[in-house]
């Protein structure tokens, strides 16, 4: 069935890639786009015809704090994707209050609109984080792992997906949440990892990684992702609202490990790669369960990661024009725990 679509945050890495993925799927799909277009924001993410404002996307530019501006856009919607957030964790450890105006007021604010649209909405996905669980206490984590956030990003970030649950609980509003792994994949901002040995490697500039570079994340494509909220979106309501789902590849790689396969694949020396101080609020083990969404709708991820990583590799290689203007945002100063102030 058509639907009328509102992301917001969709000129970022995963919103530009959800908004391709229904725009290329569902021609019969309206979908609005509410982005305040940060430095993470870019409207060459997305779709030409979204600044065009005649076709099947139209980007707005505005606030998702603002209360007035958000109502009127969930008006006109059946269904509202939320992405809009601050993301970087480094960027949090330098300057953090905007990362709780825009992840836990924003979602605060898009609560609300649904909440007075309740009738209409037939859906919200909340986009949360696998950060809001901060280190693994088990060898895997599912959507019951105790949440410890560890940094300003990841606490705000846990807020907001707390405060979508109690809406909830309290008023029955349509609340999907999801906590997507790390995602990779075209269109991401240089100051995440996989982008920045990308562009490292494409520059043949060396490659830094944080401590010794054992840290271990669960790195899942941003496709996979979008085919779970896809699929999320399509299911029976019965079986997905108020529910919280993992979205993950349930594989561990550390970031030394990235580092080293960027340097094949660009063909690099194994002696590119150095090391700096462990970045603060470090989450040590991160992997994902995804038993829950299999079961339920038969999601798997489906993009292996050397795949995933040549076809990142070849995008960014091919699009420079995209990513350079980003260069100069790759290092933010961070007091390491030892006290020193670094580049990271
Ligand atoms: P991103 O930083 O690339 O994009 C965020 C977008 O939100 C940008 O376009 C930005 O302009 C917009 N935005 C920021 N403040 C806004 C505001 N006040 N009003 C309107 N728009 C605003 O982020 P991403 O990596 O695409 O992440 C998207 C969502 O997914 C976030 O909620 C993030 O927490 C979550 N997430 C990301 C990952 C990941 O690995 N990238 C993993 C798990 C969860």
């Amino acid at each position: 069935m058509a639907k009328r679509l509102l992301v917001t945050g969709g000129a970022g890495f995963i919103g530009s890639n959800f908004c391709h993925y229904v725009y290329d799927k569902y021609p019969d799909w309206q979908i609005d786009v509410l982005d305040i277009l940060t430095y993470a924001g870019n409207t060459a993410n997305l779709p030409e015809e979204a600044t065009r404002h005649s076709g099947r996307i139209r980007l707005w530019i505005g606030d998702v704090t603002n209360a007035n501006l958000v109502d009127n856009l969930v008006s006109k919607a059946d269904t509202v994707v939320h992405f809009a957030a601050e993301t970087h964790v480094t960027r949090s450890i330098f300057d953090n209050l905007n990362f709780f105006e825009t992840d836990v007021i924003g979602t605060h604010i898009v609560a609300n609109a649904i909440l007075k649209a309740q009738d209409r909405i037939e859906r919200f996905i909340h986009v949360s984080t696998s950060e809001v669980y901060g280190t693994a206490r088990a060898e895997t984590m599912d959507e019951d792992h105790p949440l410890m956030p560890m940094s300003p990003y990841a606490s705000a970030k846990c807020g907001a997906d707390r405060l979508v649950y109690s809406y909830w609980e309290t008023y029955r509003i349509p609340a999907i949440i999801v906590r997507p792994f790390n995602n990779y994949g075209p269109r991401q901002h240089l100051e995440k990892v996989v982008p920045r040995f990308i562009s490292s490697a494409l520059l043949d500039e060396p490659f830094t990684v944080h401590g010794v570079g054992q840290a271990e994340r669960d790195f899942i494509h941003v496709d996979d992702t979008c085919r779970a909220l896809d699929l999320l979106l399509a299911a029976p309501r019965t079986k997905v609202i108020g529910e919280v789902f993992n979205i993950a590849s349930g594989e561990a790689r550390s970031v030394l490990s990235i580092a080293e396969q960027v340097a094949e694949l660009s063909e690099r020396p194994r002696d590119s790669i150095v090391f700096i101080g462990e970045r603060p609020g470090q989450v040590v083990r991160h992997i994902g369960d995804y038993g829950r969404i299999e079961r339920l709708l038969g999601w798997r991820p489906e993009i292996r990661w050397k795949d995933g990583l040549k076809a990142t590799y070849r995008w960014y290689r091919d699009n420079r024009d995209h990513w350079r203007p980003q260069l100069w945002m790759r290092q933010i100063p961070v007091r390491t725990q030892s006290g020193v102030v670094e580049l990271h």
